[in-house]
């Protein structure tokens, strides 16, 4: 292929330097994406360690009273 690739993120021209992407900024755009998604899969441990995680669901009424 001999087209010229596009930014993933804007859909401009790519350019060499910013491979990938057509700039800085979409070069970061991508990042922080890719970081929000690790964050959405923090391991498969780590639903123990959130406080609080279903141990008062049954009592949802009386404790929301005091
Ligand atoms: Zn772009």
């Amino acid at each position: 292929m001999s087209r010229k690739a596009k930014c993933p993120i804007c859909g401009k021209h790519m350019v060499a330097e910013h491979k990938p992407f057509c700039s800085q900024r979409c070069q970061k755009i991508d990042l922080n994406r890719w970081l929000s998604e690790v964050y959405l899969v923090p391991g498969q441990d780590g639903e123990a360690a959130l406080e609080g995680s279903g141990d008062h669901e049954g009592g949802d009424d009386d404790w929301q009273g005091r």
